[in-house]
């Protein structure tokens, strides 16, 4: 099948979140597999060209229709392991940052756009089989594609990474992109939700994990759009997210202090050591260290871990964190981090390497989200033995299993939403960790040889792709 992404970040391109690693390693597990695959994101600032050979002349370039006026838009790209990776460049559309302008609807509205021009091609393009559209930002590629003469025959697949943001704005920005101002249930006057418009127009909707694409039928996950999810209830996948497994590798990780694998764990000690020293802890082999690395927002549980931090503190643990975000939350971490010298190391921040060195150092790693379409943060954990405790929402619930209710569970888990459940679920894992021995050791193995590549969650997406042919076909 020849498949086109577009998503708005693309690790290791430009990353804020999850998105990034799925459209960075999906992928090449999809062109492993034989299928010819692209993938469209836009030429961020902060891309560094330079370093990934990103060509700056020469690209082919086509002049979008924009408003009244065109925009002239530049296509260069690069083939990394026989996926080719098309960077929209646009002064219109490329900033420092991915996300939090105040005109990213338009922005976003336009690399769509773009993106549908570049895929409908010049004469003679073959048209892709499957559109493949994530999130917010790419989710008008949707109707574009399905309003396009040429590429009437692409099955489009959009899938929601999370469905808290949605893009809404104001209808004016359809005009724009030349799509039609007839409103959805959903939308309010002169509104126009992007997200909506894709879920109502795809073939095939997915989200990436089982537990959330149920989850989102309900009002207490559907953000509004549970009844337009449940209107589509036939056509909605769940696939759990995989990671790239020889990029987080403890094997071969070149951010970590030391290398280990599953047979032989002795150098996560080093990484712990290391850690801890490199973040201003105390090194002490045997204090229980916990990770947190991710958005600090409120879906991320942020206030509960506010909450428990002081408490776990005083029972011997220590904490590094790494996270960037909501200004209330910083100031809030900021203030413990001052209180809690060399028992609560706080970076505040985006550095994919010293997430590496957490991941690697820490005995345990916190995750009490909200909620959680899927959540890597807990697999890449699992991947370098460090034992996730996290609120059995989402992905989470699919992916970890309370080792206090199934005996080969991989971590620790709490269902209700509140301080005392997740205190009582890390004083579980204080106790199992501090009882140490083999048991701890054939925890932490049994987490480490887990398989979470995403062999077979791109076969399925595959199926899914095969499912979203046949709906084109029939409609
Ligand atoms: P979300 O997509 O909701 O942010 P996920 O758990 O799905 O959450 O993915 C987050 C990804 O971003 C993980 O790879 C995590 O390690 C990484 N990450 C999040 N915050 C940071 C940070 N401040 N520095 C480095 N990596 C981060």
């Amino acid at each position: 099948m020849r498949i086109s992404f577009a998503a708005a970040e693309v690790a290791p391109y430009a990353k804020v979140g999850g998105l990034a690693d799925v459209a960075g390693s999906l992928p090449q597990a999809l062109a492993a597999l034989g299928h010819e695959v692209s993938v469209y994101l836009p030429l961020h600032r902060s891309i560094d060209v330079a370093k990934f050979a990103i060509p700056t002349k020469g690209a082919r370039t086509h002049s979008v229709p924009y408003g009244a006026a065109h925009a002239r838009i530049e296509y260069p790209e690069i083939t990394r392991d026989k996926v080719r990776f098309v960077f929209v460049r646009s002064f219109r559309i490329g900033r420092d940052k991915v996300y939090g302008y105040p005109d990213d609807a338009k922005r976003y509205a336009l690399y769509c756009r773009a993106v549908a021009e570049d895929l409908a091609g010049g004469r003679g393009a073959v048209p892709p089989d499957i559109v493949h559209a994530h999130d917010w930002h790419a989710a008008l590629l949707v109707q574009l594609a399905a309003r396009s003469r040429k590429l009437r025959a692409s099955a489009t697949v959009f899938t929601i990474h999370n469905l808290a943001y949605q893009g809404r704005t104001s209808a004016d920005v359809l005009r724009l992109v030349g799509l039609p101002r007839s409103r959805l249930a959903v939308e309010s006057r002169d509104e126009a939700n992007p997200m909506a418009r894709a879920i109502a127009a795809a073939d095939i909707v997915s989200t990436v994990s089982e537990r959330y694409a149920e989850e989102i039928l309900t009002p207490e996950f559907g953000e509004g759009l549970q009844d337009l999810l449940g209107e589509r209830r036939g056509d909605l996948w769940g696939i759990t997210n995989g990671i790239d497994t020889a990029f987080f590798d403890p094997a071969r990780d070149p951010h970590i202090a030391a290398h280990y694998n599953a047979e032989d764990q002795s150098g996560k000690a080093t990484c712990k050591a290391a850690l801890q020293k490199e973040a201003g802890l105390v090194v002490d082999a045997s204090a229980p260290l916990f990770g947190v690395i991710g958005r600090l927002v409120e879906q991320k549980g942020v206030d509960l871990l506010t909450a428990v931090a002081p408490w776990l503190l005083e029972k011997g643990g220590q904490l590094a964190v790494l996270g960037t975000g909501d200004p209330a939350y910083e100031q809030r971490w900021r203030g413990l981090a001052q209180k809690m010298k060399g028992r609560l190391a706080l970076t505040l921040g985006f550095d994919a390497a010293l997430a590496q060195r957490i991941y690697a150092g820490s005995d345990m790693f916190l995750m009490p989200s909200r909620f959680e379409p899927c959540g890597l943060g807990q697999l890449i954990s699992l991947r370098y033995g460090t034992i996730p405790v996290v609120r059995a929402v989402g992905g989470l619930a699919n992916t970890v299993r309370d080792v206090d209710a199934d005996g080969r569970g991989n971590g620790f888990s709490f269902t209700r939403y509140e301080a005392a459940a997740f205190a009582d679920a890390i004083g579980r894992a204080l106790h199992r960790y501090r009882a140490g021995g083999q048991p701890w050791l054939a925890l932490r193995t049994r987490a480490m040889l887990e398989d979470h590549s995403w062999t077979a969650s791109a076969r399925r997406y595959v199926d899914m792709y095969g499912a979203a042919t046949k709906a084109r076909r029939a409609a």
